[in-house]
C-alpha cells in the first residue's frame, strides 16, 4: 500500500452515465475518500457491485471490482475477503438490490459478519428501471406501477441490522460529505461487518425524499450525547417512527470478524498441496 494515495487514484477513466445531480455521486466520493483516508489504494481495494444505478460504481471506481448479479453482491464480497483477507473489501448497492432480492443476504451476511463494508444507496426508488416502489419506498408514495402507493410499510433496514446480529451501523447522506466520508471511514475501520445506508437522493424519479427533505429532517448523533456502544440505545433511535439519524447508531467493539472466530484469516491463496495455507481443518475439508 502507498502512502500517499489520493482519492482521484480510485477514479477510473469511465465517465459516470448518472443523471446530473444524482445523490451516488457524492456517495462515491465519499467513499473513495474514506478508502484512501484509511492507507487504501487501488492494488488492495475489492469493490463488489449490486445491479441498479448504483451498481455501475464498480465501473467508475478504479480498483478491483466485479459487478454481481441482482441481489447477490454480499455473498461474493465474503468469498473474496475470505480466499484473500488482505483485501480491501467494499460492498456497494442499492435499496431495491440489497432489501429486496438481497434481503436474505443481507440478513446472513450481517449475522456472519465478515470482515468487509457494505455501502446501500438508499434512494427509495427502483431508478434504473424508470421509477418503481422499492422497498424503502414511502406506504403512500406513488409510482406508475403503484398509483396509490405500494400500501405497505417500508423495510427498514437499520431495524433488520440489529436484530440479525449486526456489529456496525451507520447511516449517513450523501450530500453532506464530510460526514459521509467520516461514517464510511469508521465502517471501514470496524472489525467486522460494517454497514452504512446512505441517503442518496434520485434526482429523476423520487420527489418526495428529495435532498431538501433530508437536509431539513435528519438528526446527525454528533450533534447528541450519544453513546453508539449502548445497544438498547440503538434499539431506540432506530425504531424511532418520528426522526431519521445520521451518523454511527450502533458499533460492537468487541466484534471478532468471522475470519477470526474460524481461523480464516490468513490468506487463502498461498496454496499449499491443494489446501490454503493457514487453513484449519474447517477449510481442509472442502478440498
Ligand atoms: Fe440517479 Fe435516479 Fe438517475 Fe438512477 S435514475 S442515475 S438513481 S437520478
Amino acid at each position: 500500500m502507498s502512502s500517499d494515495v489520493r482519492f482521484t487514484d480510485f477514479k477510473s477513466d469511465k465517465q459516470p452515465t448518472w443523471c446530473p445531480g444524482c445523490g451516488d455521486f457524492g456517495t462515491m466520493n465519499g467513499m473513495m475518500k474514506a478508502l484512501a483516508e484509511t492507507g487504501n489504494d487501488p492494488d488492495n481495494t475489492f469493490v463488489v457491485a449490486g445491479i441498479g444505478c448504483s451498481g455501475k460504481i464498480g465501473t467508475y471506481m478504479h480498483s478491483y471490482a466485479l459487478h454481481g448479479v441482482h441481489g447477490r453482491a454480499l455473498p461474493v464480497g465474503a468469498g473474496v475477503k475470505m480466499a484473500n483477507p488482505d483485501l480491501e473489501v467494499m460492498v456497494a448497492g442499492g435499496d431495491g438490490d440489497g432489501y429486496s432480492i438481497g434481503a436474505g443476504h443481507f440478513v446472513h451476511a450481517v449475522r456472519r459478519n465478515v470482515d468487509m463494508s457494505y455501502i446501500v444507496m438508499d434512494n427509495r426508488i427502483y431508478g434504473l428501471t424508470k421509477g418503481q416502489a422499492s422497498p424503502t419506498s414511502r406506504e403512500d408514495f406513488e409510482t406508475a406501477t403503484t398509483p396509490e402507493g405500494p400500501k405497505q410499510p417500508p423495510v427498514n433496514p437499520l431495524a433488520l441490522a440489529l436484530a440479525s446480529g449486526a456489529t456496525f451501523i451507520a447511516q449517513s447522506f450523501s450530500s453532506d460529505a464530510l460526514r459521509h466520508q467520516e461514517i464510511v471511514q469508521k465502517a471501514i475501520e470496524h472489525d467486522g461487518f460494517g454497514f452504512v445506508n446512505v441517503f442518496s437522493p434520485c434526482v429523476t424519479f423520487n420527489d418526495v425524499d428529495t435532498y431538501d427533505y433530508f437536509r431539513d429532517s435528519l438528526v446527525d448523533l454528533a450533534d447528541e450525547d450519544y453513546d453508539p456502544n449502548d445497544r438498547e440505545a440503538a434499539k431506540e433511535r432506530v425504531l424511532d417512527a418520528d426522526k431519521e439519524y445520521m451518523g454511527v447508531l450502533y458499533q460492537d467493539d468487541e466484534s471478532v470478524p468471522y475470519g477470526k472466530q474460524h481461523g480464516l484469516d490468513s490468506n487463502m491463496s498461498e496454496v499449499d498441496e491443494g489446501a490454503p495455507d493457514g487453513a484449519t481443518d474447517l477449510v481442509r475439508e472442502f478440498y
